[in-house]
């Protein structure tokens, strides 16, 4: 009983990383810092607004969660209007076309793409270099052409981005919940 009730605090524990609020979000992708400024209102809600380099946060702000909730929401947003150009760019340069874009936030993954053409891409990417980017997206879009990894595939990924199986070694090895 008792080991179990410490499996199950440690569990708990594990489950609950602690969310420390960001003063900076470090945007590498797309060479962007946005300070992050915290003001704390007796209310149920967070507000959010946001100019260039700067976002300020009003409401419940001791509510860490929500605080998560409300960055993730702005950092999907901006993920997808950067990373919309950039997909369509590549699609065109690689001939193919996807069907639609997806922000997501997964915690393993950094990208998917379905059999249907549907590309779905994790917010976190901005937070890495634009190399590393730009090799998950290429990867993705390389799917609609080779379904599969097979040598082929990569094959076709190395046209476009020389470094591909560095780059892929690299990403694996990225904690996507130690991002922010
Ligand atoms: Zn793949």
């Amino acid at each position: 009983m008792f080991n179990f009730l410490f499996r199950l605090k440690r569990q708990q524990l594990a489950n609950k990383r602690r969310f420390v609020l960001p003063q900076i979000l470090n945007l590498s992708a797309i060479n962007r810092s946005i300070k992050v400024i915290y003001f704390y209102k007796n209310e149920s809600k967070i507000k959010i607004e946001y100019d260039k380099n700067e976002i300020r946060l009003y409401g419940n702000i001791s509510d860490h969660k929500l605080v998560k909730i409300t960055l993730d929401k702005f950092l999907k947003q901006l993920a997808k209007e950067h990373f919309t150009p950039i997909l369509e760019q590549a699609a065109k340069e690689l001939g193919v076309s996807f069907n639609r874009l997806s922000i997501r936030g997964q915690k393993t993954r950094w990208g998917s793409c379905s059999s249907k053409g549907n590309i779905n891409l994790n917010f976190k990417l901005l937070f890495v270099s634009p190399e590393q980017m730009n090799y998950v997206i290429y990867h993705e879009l390389v799917h609609l052409l080779h379904f599969n990894h097979s040598k082929l595939f990569w094959n076709t990924l190395a046209n476009y981005i020389p470094d591909a199986k560095k780059i892929a070694y690299q990403m694996r090895r990225i904690r996507l919940d130690s991002l922010y």
